[in-house]
């Protein structure tokens, strides 16, 4: 039967990372990659797409080029964990074994949770960010907008990225201001929670760029339907004492952020916690019913922002605990819960969001973390691209946090 010693699910951010760290650190490991798709995608770029910074294809590579030197890629997808019997079935009915399992196989963004959108995605005034494809469009609607209203949605959290929903919606307001558009214009952001972010230190920047491009905020809005030809999106709004109704909206453009839960496979598996994560020890990312098995990423029950910046400190704390769960040792290395939101409160400037588990600020620089700068900007455009292919998938170990060297 077909077995590996480590098989690792998922070779997006977090599984070819871990692949190629392990891979550095011991080359005679016996590591294999399960994962179907042929291309790779940098998706925190994809909110430089919606602007027309970057280009889709900017974002894309071919996975075979990531996959590490001696890591085995079997091209299929897992259709069912069976972690009693140390095994996952494959969508090509061939079963895999292994004795040690990395599960990160991302989450599952619920497009069809919003009654009519899968129809009028990429048409109509409706775009998303969350897809390379309607990425694009959210760029062409930008560029062609003359006036009008223009919709933001947000869900309840946990998604990837929590900034991304507001990201493109500052950018698209300067982007107006400067085409002398944005008084012609009405911006909406329409957010499931009532807090414009979810670390309460963020919120002054981001409520100072809400008013200054004068964007209407509509808390505790959720999505539930949309008609594009109609041009109208259906929000149940709750009031404070939890009273829900349903409210209508007029649109010229509509940016959609769905729902984000863990994918059907991982829900239905035993890995899962009773919310479809992958339940795991939030310090040493271990499973804390199968020792043998580690998660990270999306998929992972941790309550930090689900982004590649948090996969990147998480990376090597998996890669040392099994290494050390290997040799019979105590779990080596723990997660601080560090995760990271480039905030692109114009085009131009950011408001680097970086903290831990509880919300604590953690900046990698020594600066005041909650004003907009240009050389933020830098930092997401040009640097943190370079880090991502180069460095970080190549199982590098830059820390840039400097914290430990008391910045
Ligand atoms: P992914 O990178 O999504 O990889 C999961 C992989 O698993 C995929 O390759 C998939 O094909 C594969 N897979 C799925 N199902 C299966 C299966 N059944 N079997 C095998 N393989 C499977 N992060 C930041 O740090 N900064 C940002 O500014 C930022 N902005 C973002 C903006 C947007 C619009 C989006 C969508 C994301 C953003 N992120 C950002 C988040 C970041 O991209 C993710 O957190 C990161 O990619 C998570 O890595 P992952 O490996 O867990 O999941």
């Amino acid at each position: 039967a077909l077995k590996h010693r480590i098989v690792i699910v998922g070779g997006g951010a977090a599984g070819i990372t871990v692949a190629a760290e392990l891979k550095r650190r011991d080359a005679r490991l016996d590591v294999a990659i399960v994962e179907p798709s042929e291309a790779h995608s940098y998706q925190p770029g994809w909110t430089l797409v919606g602007a027309g910074v970057f280009t889709r294809r900017q974002t894309e590579r071919e996975e075979r080029s990531l996959i590490p030197k001696g890591v085995t890629w079997i091209k299929a997808a897992v259709s069912a964990f069976d972690p009693e019997n140390n095994v996952v079935s494959l969508s090509d009915g061939r079963t895999l074994g292994y004795d040690y399992l990395v599960a990160c196989p991302g989450l599952k963004i619920a497009w069809d949770a919003i009654q009519g959108l899968r129809d009028t995605l990429g048409r109509n005034g409706v775009c998303s960010n969350y897809r390379a494809d309607t990425a694009e469009y959210t760029w062409r609607l930008i560029q062609e907008f003359q006036g009008g209203t223009a919709l933001f949605t947000q869900p309840a959290m946990p998604i990837k990225c929590a900034g991304a929903p507001q990201k493109i919606m500052y950018m698209m307001a300067d982007h107006l201001r400067r085409r002398g558009k944005l008084d012609a214009s009405k911006l909406k952001f329409c957010l499931a929670g009532d807090a414009l972010f979810g670390v309460p230190f963020f919120v002054p920047p981001l409520q100072k760029a809400v008013d200054d491009y004068g964007i209407d905020t509509c808390y505790r809005h959720n999505l539930i339907a949309i008609n594009g030809p109609a041009k109208a999106a259906l929000f149940s709004v709750t009031d404070k004492d939890g009273v829900a109704r349903d409210v209508e909206m007029r649109f010229d453009m509509i940016h959609v952020v769905p729902p984000q839960t863990g994918l059907d496979v991982v829900r239905d598996s035993p890995l899962a916690n009773v919310a479809g994560w992958i339940e795991v020890d939030a310090a040493t990312l271990r499973h804390v019913r199968y020792p043998n098995v580690f998660s990270l990423g999306d998929a992972a029950s941790t309550t930090n922002a689900k982004t590649a910046a948090a996969v990147r400190l998480q990376s090597p704390v998996v890669v040392a605990n099994l290494l050390a769960a290997i040799q019979g040792k105590d779990m080596a290395e723990a997660y601080d819960g560090y995760g990271s939101c480039p905030l692109t409160v114009a085009l131009g400037k950011i408001v680097l969001a970086e903290f831990a588990y509880g919300g604590k600020v953690t900046p990698s620089f020594p600066l005041d973390p909650r004003v907009p700068r240009k050389s933020m900007w830098y930092l997401k455009t040009k640097f943190l691209p370079w880090l991502y292919w180069s460095h970080m998938l190549r199982g590098g170990t830059i820390d840039i946090r400097h914290r430990e060297r008391g910045w």
